[in-house]
């Protein structure tokens, strides 16, 4: 619990690893330029979201390796 919300995540809109929790329920990437506030719930946004862009990304890299 504490690590996941004091942890950067995934951005979906620019894909660095950027997001943080700014206040509770409000996501925002700190990649000048991007900067995309997400709202969700205290940690909705690293839990699922990150584990979803993860095995998208290996499956992503299964099919250019295939
Ligand atoms: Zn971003």
């Amino acid at each position: 619990m504490e690590i996941t919300q004091h942890s950067k995540y995934p951005c979906p809109a620019c894909g660095k690893t950027a997001v943080k929790r700014t206040n509770v329920g409000i996501w925002e990437c700190k990649i000048r330029g991007c900067q995309k506030k997400y709202a969700g719930g205290a940690y909705v946004l690293g839990t699922p979201s990150a584990a979803t862009v993860r095995s998208t990304i290996r499956r992503l890299r299964e099919v250019v390796e295939a």
